[in-house]
């Protein structure tokens, strides 16, 4: 089956930065609704499309088609007796941005009475390479299509 819109696609990724250096890579494969749902990037979908199973592409990203470029407002401290109990370094808060929207934060450092907080995604500003491989191509459900994910096994578990 060739990847179109509706059609789960399950591949394998892995992320790998300019020089090579693999930042992430899928533990299992990764299932996703294809077709203009914002579950993967705009531009891994516009690689993928019209491709069967077996395809393997690497794909070199500029920041902005990737995860976005940094936005220092996003970077903020606070007060270590405002952090709730049980967050860790790596964990993640929900906040506001500047603008009123919700925002999870990642918690980077905690520094004597002082928590450092980042908004970014943690590959914002990089130029990224994505090597994929897809492992199979399936008609995606009414039921995927109306909730604009893929379920299964790789995919979205209610
Ligand atoms: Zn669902």
């Amino acid at each position: 089956m060739i990847i179109s819109k509706d059609t789960v696609v399950t591949l394998h990724y892995k992320v790998l930065d300019t020089q090579g250096k693999l930042l992430e890579a899928s533990p299992e494969p990764m299932a996703y609704l294809h077709g203009g749902y914002g579950n993967t990037l705009p531009k891994i979908e516009a690689a993928l499309e019209g491709r069967e199973p077996g395809y393997q592409v690497r794909l070199n990203l500029q920041p902005e088609d990737a995860f976005g470029l940094r936005d220092e407002s996003l970077v903020r401290t606070i007060p270590r007796s405002e952090f709730p109990p049980g967050v860790k370094v790596g964990g993640q808060l929900q906040g506001r941005s500047d603008d009123g929207h919700e925002q999870s934060f990642r918690v980077v450092k905690i520094k004597g009475p002082v928590v450092h907080l980042d908004g970014n995604h943690p590959h914002a500003g990089k130029a990224l390479c994505f090597a994929l491989q897809v492992v199979d191509v399936q008609p995606a459900s009414a039921e995927e299509v109306a909730h604009g994910h893929a379920h299964g096994a790789h995919g979205h578990h209610h």
